[in-house]
């Protein structure tokens, strides 16, 4: 698909690894740029697998910090050192952030050629921040550790040019067309004033993810997810493990499927899947999930799913 962003599941699993499901890691495959969100351990080589490179890796964003969220960063950003990067790397998370990494660069001596920008989170939430290829916001969720949910966007694309009409309307080709283009009224030798919807589409808005890994079902998360195209959402535990849910600060397939009810998102992927639950347990998951949000999806490791950098009208 041109001008497509993709996501790559490179690891849908919880706290302990299994051969079915690494550790959660998102990956935002933009033309010419992936996000990552979270860095669990072994995320470089599933990269690979994927045929994502780590050199177009410019922002990573970290949930929160405990250890299956963060344990491929240093080995990823070594790396990047190890194959002469030179270009910057923004990492984004909650304060911590920058004590773990400066701890295990002053414990192993190690540090890169290219400059690592770290941004921790202080506040409960971000605001908008405008980045060259996407924006992104971040809010608190509720889990046992501070941790943030995502909602990231592709940037808008100004309305179509409908050259037809502008023939009709006997507007020059030229620099008048391109003030229209950019939203300004023109006048015409012949005194007609022109309107820029007169010849231009309405705007068309970017995709957006909202990812709300490590929480309970809340206020933020349905907020982060409003409208969104695709939400991919805690979903630790089945119905019968709902009490540990409230307890571990997670959420169950069905409560992940409230959220994504609640704020009227596309499609739900359900993540952050617990060991405990097996092949054969994944069916009841789905199936809890679909009762309440229908477009509920259960992706394996290493699937994808492609959608279009700005909303088709
Ligand atoms: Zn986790
Ligand atoms: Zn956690």
């Amino acid at each position: 698909m041109a001008d497509a962003l993709r996501l790559f599941f490179l690891g849908t699993g919880a706290a302990v690894p299994s051969l079915r499901r690494a550790l959660p890691t998102l990956a935002i495959a933009f033309p010419a740029e992936t996000i990552l969100c979270d860095c669990s351990e072994g995320s470089q080589q599933r990269l690979m697998s994927a045929g994502l490179s780590a050199a177009r890796i410019r922002h990573i964003l970290i949930s929160h910090l405990h250890g299956d969220h963060i344990f491929g960063l240093p080995g990823l950003l070594t790396t990047q050192h190890l194959l002469d990067r030179r270009e910057p790397m923004h990492i984004w998370g909650p304060v911590g952030l920058r004590l773990y990494l400066e701890g295990i660069a002053s414990a192993t001596g190690h540090r890169t050629r290219f400059e690592v920008h770290i941004h921790e989170w202080e506040e409960e939430e971000t605001g908008e921040v405008q980045l060259e290829r996407f924006s992104f916001s971040a809010r608190r969720l509720e889990h046992s550790k501070p941790c943030y949910g995502f909602r990231i966007c592709a940037h808008p694309r100004p309305g179509r040019f409908d050259s037809g009409e502008a023939e009709r309307l006997d507007i020059p080709e030229g620099p008048l067309r391109r003030r229209l283009l950019d939203g300004e009224s023109i006048a015409l030798a012949d005194g007609r004033r022109i309107s820029p919807n007169q010849v231009v589409g309405r705007s068309r808005a970017g995709s957006c993810i909202a990812y709300c890994t490590d929480t309970r079902p809340c206020a933020s998360g349905v907020e982060l997810a409003r409208g969104a195209d695709v939400l991919l959402h805690d979903s630790t535990f089945g119905a019968e493990l709902q009490s540990l849910a409230e307890e571990t600060g997670h959420s169950t397939a069905a409560e992940a499927a409230m959220v994504a009810r609640a704020a009227g998102v596309k499609r739900l992927f359900l993540w952050h899947l617990s060991g405990r639950i097996g092949e054969a347990e994944d069916q009841a998951l789905l199936e809890q999930a679909r009762a309440l949000f229908p477009e509920s999806h259960l992706p394996e490791d290493m699937t994808s799913w492609s959608l279009p950098l700005v909303r088709e009208e």
